[in-house]
């Protein structure tokens, strides 16, 4: 039933987002005071949304759960509570982030005039989405560009058909025509959405492979992108971790790398477990794990890979690794796409769970005894993930791995909850992407700052040294 976009349909889908901008500013220019009106009227549309979501919350949940199997909890705690928040939160501070701001100014040329900076919007935006949390990360960063003023061509993940569909009503339903137009399909129709060179910002979520795919492709346009990408994000354990906090530091950690069947991108992908404390850290894990997956079976609520690709290039991994496997209990009929959370021990650098990012149910646990070799090797390998992870009480600690790896982003004794904080930019680095978004930063990300500088006349009379003929200056002076 799911149906793309007719390719042949896109470049009206472009003009119509585009001339909804265009007349919008038109008639906001007519209007007594353009800015308020502007404000009133993004405020407005992101309360339709925010209710578009909330009036579909149980159709949302339904359809993550076709799509993947997705754990109700899951899609209410990690996407729509996170998306509430956000959307809220843009509401709250519209006004003052889009007020322009009065500047501080140095030089004397500047002394006697006005400067401001203020946020306009930017245009028309593209907005591409990936399938692993395809609520949020679709309607998040979409509030975000209406937020800035924008019109938008919104395209979810033909991955989760189910949630794409509903999103799309959603739009339908809270916006004008124009002012959010999405497109349904996958590599072709994002291509040619991309190839048309009639956007004023891409903002893409998706593997790092695409993303470059996209990033050449927007290059030719000069269309700046934010690119939010994956990694493999490493989990420290400390040598000093007491033993009466390794349980939760262990449940925390399964949070991320098993929540979802593990495709999360900020999951903790593997964890480098100090030599002296590691046999007896490996068996707490197996605890955890039977605490948590008691027995998987076809109704326990536990999302599932989203295709078969995926649950082949899992199963490829833990059919080949050269690790002790400890798998979750589960049934012997398990539905196709349903891959029990495992952990693979003692595995090196060179395993199959090594080479690239995971984004499944399974946890490496590697055995490390000096910690700035083992930090070389990962820096030749996976520098810049999108988040590290550091387990341990000291601060000397913290600061020694913090200085040596870059990342996006840093989460002492947690994982994954840094992705809600709606204050703080959520952005990778290097190979996980550049460019940021989340409350303040969302606003920076889906508008222009521009420069005002007022300057009155009479002020001539101060900088007139400006002016040529250069020879004669000391008599002007
Ligand atoms: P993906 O890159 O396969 O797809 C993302 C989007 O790109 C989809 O809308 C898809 O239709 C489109 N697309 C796919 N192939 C394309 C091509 N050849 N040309 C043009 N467009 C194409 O990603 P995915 O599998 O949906 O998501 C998983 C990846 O996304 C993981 O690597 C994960 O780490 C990453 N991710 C990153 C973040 C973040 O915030 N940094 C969040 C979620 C997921």
């Amino acid at each position: 039933k799911f149906k793309f976009t007719d390719l042949k349909s896109i470049p009206g889908k472009i003009e119509l987002a585009k001339q909804f901008y265009r007349s919008r500013q038109a008639r906001l220019a007519q209007s007594k005071s353009p800015r308020a009106t502007d404000i009133n009227e993004r405020i407005r549309s992101l309360q339709k949304l925010y209710w578009a979501v909330k009036d579909n919350e149980e159709r949302l949940i339904a359809a993550a759960s076709k799509d993947f199997h997705r754990a109700r909890s899951e899609t209410l705690t990690i996407e729509l509570v996170p998306l509430y928040n956000n959307i809220l939160y843009l509401i709250k501070n519209m006004k003052k982030e889009i007020e322009p701001k009065k500047i501080k100014v140095s030089l004397l040329a500047h002394w006697f005039g006005t400067t401001f900076v203020e946020k306009i919007a930017l245009g028309t935006v593209l907005v591409i989405s990936p399938f692993n949390f395809p609520i949020l990360l679709a309607l998040d960063p979409l509030a975000g560009a209406i937020a800035g003023g924008n019109s938008v061509v919104f395209k979810p993940s033909e991955l989760t058909p189910a949630c794409a569909e509903v999103m799309e009503e959603i739009c339908n339903e809270a916006f004008e025509k124009g002012q959010v137009e999405t497109v349904q399909g996958g590599a072709e129709e994002t291509s040619a959405l991309v190839e048309s060179g009639k956007f004023d910002k891409i903002f893409y979520t998706g593997s790092t492979t695409v993303g470059t795919i996209i990033a050449e492709k927007a290059a030719k346009s000069l269309t700046p992108c934010v690119l939010e990408l994956g990694g493999k994000s490493p989990v420290f354990i400390s040598p000093n971790l007491p033993k009466s906090q390794w349980e939760t530091a262990i449940r925390r950690i399964y949070y991320s790398s098993m929540g979802n069947a593990g495709q999360i991108c900020v999951a903790a992908d593997y964890v480098l477990c100090p030599d002296s404390i590691y046999d007896e850290f490996v068996d707490s894990c197996k605890k955890v794990l039977n605490e948590f997956y008691p027995s998987v079976t076809s109704d326990t609520e536990y999302t599932h890979m989203i295709h078969e690709r995926a649950y082949n290039r899992i199963q490829t991994v833990i059919e080949t690794t050269k690790g002790q496997k400890t798998v979750a209990q589960h049934s012997d009929n398990l539905p196709p796409l349903c891959i029990p959370p495992t952990i693979i021990s003692d595995v090196s650098w060179d395993d199959p769970s090594m080479t690239g990012e995971n984004f499944g149910p399974i946890l490496p646990i590697m055995r490390y005894t000096d910690l700035d070799e083992t930090i070389d090797t990962l820096i030749k390998r996976f520098d810049t993930p999108l988040v590290q992870y550091i387990f341990t009480n000291s601060k000397d600690e913290i600061d020694h791995i913090l200085t040596r790896i870059r990342s996006g982003a840093c989460v002492v004794n947690d994982t994954l909850l840094h992705v809600g904080i709606e204050e703080a930019p959520f952005g990778g680095i290097g190979t996980s992407g550049y460019g940021n978004y989340h409350g303040p930063y969302t606003f920076k990300t889906f508008t222009h700052e521009r420069t005002i500088f007022k300057q009155p006349f009479w002020v001539d009379l101060l900088i007139y040294v400006r002016y040529p003929p250069f020879d004669k200056l000391n008599t002007r002076i």
